[in-house]
């Protein structure tokens, strides 16, 4: 019985010794994949400290990948473990430093490249989208300075390496030439000058639509020069001249009413010694009549006094001669004052003309800046003192450029026109449009609430994209891209126009054809 549970015992006893060992060896499996991950990981973790050029956490990871080889514990090395991880995370708070340095200094960056003069659209347009897009700050870091690094090699390239025949200087310059047509056409655009002066304006303005040369923009600046001085002058003149006549024809005037007031003078102290004369002719005739006797005596005083009255009757028929012609000359300076009165009123009217002209802009017939400029003060005033809401929107048309490549600018100009048009008839009686320049208007939306002023903005948008347009067989549509903001507290209206700019932009980086309110 003890034998056989003594055998028993053995065979447990071997049993366990197996299982002990098959246990051992599963722990010392274990541990060598322990030590392999383990060493994988140092391993990774040397090439990554390589990387970063940290050569002290680099040394300690060698010495604890040699340490793994050595050690059949890996436990063992626990403390040095926790020394690199103090390391690491040292390393993590540099690297995070690094990174905001590095953000900085790419923020500045780009504010350098933005300010560099003679930058193509296109280039600033990627610029701006790239440090101001929300969507870009989810990127990370890294590819925020690829990009500006591309922007910056093109703007290299651009700037330094000539093409098209064209010097690096010539480029740097024409972003500035594009600039100045835009003004050139903008000023000529604000200027309304008559007749021949005013047609060679609207001849420039078309050649500087076609962006000319440095050369010919020199010379057709001058030229629009002259032509301003020689309208100034011709509207001087002309106004000169009839202040001239006006100043001439009433001394005329005032000369003939001194002579006829003369005149008419002495007719009224002749005619008053006539009377006399008259009076005591009547007088004798009455005397002699009581004191004569005979018929016979009477007749000699009378043929005299006869003759007395005769001429009396002569000199009082040139009297009346002399008045009708007074009252003929009064009677012509009536007429004279008359049509004076009509000129001044009717150069009063041309004034009055040109005073509105002033405030339109003469192709597309809506206000032009000058207008905006006063209307923006005072609906702003009103604002201020009433708070009721206050919609300023900034509307563009969508590749109008392409519209003057394709067909022509004067077709261009007709497209202005009707979506100026179109824009204005879409708004209220109490609303207001101004060209803001080139394609761009601007409308001011005064005491509008929510509901109203999401409808005209849309049936603005929609309207003018059903526009029927059609040149040369060919269907044109034509879109607008609209930027919105309202009037908030503390609010300039210079901040006001570069949100709703702000907002035009995105519409046009959204897709063009939208309404987008900032
Ligand atoms: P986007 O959709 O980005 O606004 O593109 P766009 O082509 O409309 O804008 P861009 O600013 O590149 O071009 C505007 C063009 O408008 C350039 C200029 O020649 C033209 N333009 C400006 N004023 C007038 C004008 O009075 N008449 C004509 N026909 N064209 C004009
Ligand atoms: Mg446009
Ligand atoms: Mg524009």
């Amino acid at each position: 019985m003890s034998n056989f549970s003594s055998d028993e015992d053995v065979i447990t006893l071997k049993e366990k010794l197996q299982h002990s060992q098959l246990v051992f060896r599963d722990l010392a499996l274990k541990s060598r994949r322990e030590a392999t991950i383990l060493k994988r990981l140092i391993s990774r973790l040397i090439a990554a400290s390589q990387a970063h050029e940290d050569p002290q956490l680099n040394e300690r990871l060698s010495q604890i990948r040699r340490d793994i080889d050595s050690q059949d514990d890996v436990s063992r090395l626990i403390p040095q473990l926790a020394l690199v991880e103090r390391m690491v995370n040292r390393h993590n708070q540099a690297t995070e430093k690094a990174k905001d340095a590095l953000e900085c200094q790419f923020q500045q960056s780009g504010e350098t490249l933005k300010c560099l003069p003679g930058l193509p659209a296109q280039l600033k347009r990627d610029l701006r989208n790239l440090l101001i897009n929300p969507d870009n700050q989810q990127q990370d870091g890294h590819h925020k300075i690829v990009a500006l690094l591309q922007l910056y090699e093109r703007a290299l390239k651009l700037l330094s390496l000539p093409s098209n025949g064209l010097s690096a200087k010539d480029l740097l310059n024409i972003d500035r030439i594009h600039q100045l047509c835009t003004e050139l056409q903008h000023l000529i655009t604000e200027l309304d000058f008559d007749g021949e002066v005013g047609d060679k304006l609207l001849d420039i303005r078309s050649r500087l639509l076609l962006t000319p040369d440095s050369q010919t923009l020199l010379e057709l600046t001058l030229e629009s020069v002259q032509l301003i001085l020689d309208g100034t002058r011709n509207e001087r003149k002309s106004s000169q001249v009839f202040l001239s006549q006006i100043n001439e024809d009433l001394s005329v005037l005032q000369r003939h009413n001194g002579r006829s007031i003369d005149s008419s003078q002495a007719i009224s102290s002749q005619r008053s010694s006539l009377n006399d004369e008259l009076a005591s002719s009547v007088e004798t005739i009455q005397s002699q009549l009581r004191e004569a006797e005979s018929l016979e005596i009477l007749r000699p005083k009378i043929s005299q006094v006869s003759v007395n009255l005769e001429s009396l009757v002569a000199r009082n028929r040139e009297l009346e001669e002399r008045e009708q012609q007074l009252l003929e000359q009064l009677q012509h300076n009536e007429q004279k004052l008359d049509a004076l009165y009509q000129q001044t009123m009717d150069y009063r009217r041309r004034l009055g003309d040109q005073e509105r002209k002033l405030l339109l802009d003469p192709l597309t017939k809506v206000y032009n800046r000058a207008a905006l400029d006063d209307r923006l003060e005072h609906e702003y005033r009103c604002w201020i003192r009433y708070e009721t809401p206050f919609c300023l929107a900034m509307i563009d048309i969508d590749h109008f450029k392409s519209v003057n490549d394709q067909y022509g600018h004067l077709v261009g100009d007709k497209v202005l026109k009707v979506v100026a048009r179109t824009i204005h008839q879409c708004l209220r009686d109490t609303d207001f449009i101004a060209r803001f320049g080139g394609e761009e208007f601007v409308v001011l939306l005064p005491d509008a609430d929510e509901e109203t002023r999401k409808t005209l903005l849309t049936k603005v948008r929609e309207t003018v994209a059903k526009l029927p347009f059609k040149f040369k067989d060919s269907r044109l549509t034509v879109t607008v891209s609209i930027g919105a903001s309202m009037f908030r507290e503390n609010d300039n209206t210079v901040e006001v126009l570069e949100r709703a700019d702000n907002a035009l932009y995105n519409a046009k980086h959204n897709g063009r054809n939208k309404l987008v309110w900032a």
